[in-house]
């Protein structure tokens, strides 16, 4: 089969930039040795692995305390294999950068949760229809909150 070339997209090219650029400090930073088993790594056996993977935590793809060097070996059989026993090895030795891990993804978690929100909301003139229908139901209705002592504003502004 032919494969078919695509000319690659600005946002494809900008993204292996800053791969590359990645994995260059990386490999200065971590002094080009493995971090998990100490050995000098270079060329196809200097692998720059993510802690949390691109595809799940994309916003941490080029943040350099999710990335480290490590061997072909330790990446491909230890760190993909041995999930767990990984992470803790993880924490344990970057306490730091697994603590700022945590906290980052709870920090997406919420920022989603506010786009949801938002996304839900209806639209302007839309609530300004609800909130009008809802004003003039309000005199009869506000009797029988003040009866429910139930607070105003949850008929004004109803969900
Ligand atoms: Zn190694």
């Amino acid at each position: 089969m032919v494969k078919k070339r695509r000319k690659k997209s600005l946002k494809t090219k900008l993204i292996e930039a800053c791969d590359e650029e990645v994995k260059r400090i990386v490999r200065e930073r971590d002094m080009g040795r493995c971090q998990k088993c100490g050995e000098p790594v270079s060329k196809n056996n200097a692998h720059t692995s993510h802690v949390k993977t691109k595809k799940r935590f994309p916003y941490l793809r080029f943040d350099l305390n999710n990335v480290k060097l490590l061997c072909y070996y330790c990446h491909i059989q230890w760190w993909h294999k041995e999930i767990s026993d990984s992470w803790d090895w993880f924490q344990r030795e970057f306490p730091y950068r697994a603590d700022y891990l945590y906290t980052r993804i709870k920090e997406e978690e919420e920022i989603g949760k506010m786009n949801d929100i938002l996304n839900n909301r209806k639209s302007e003139i839309e609530w300004l229809e609800t909130t009008l229908e809802n004003l003039k139901k309000i005199n009869g209705e506000a009797l029988i909150a003040r009866n429910k002592s139930t607070p105003l504003l949850d008929i004004i502004f109803p969900e």
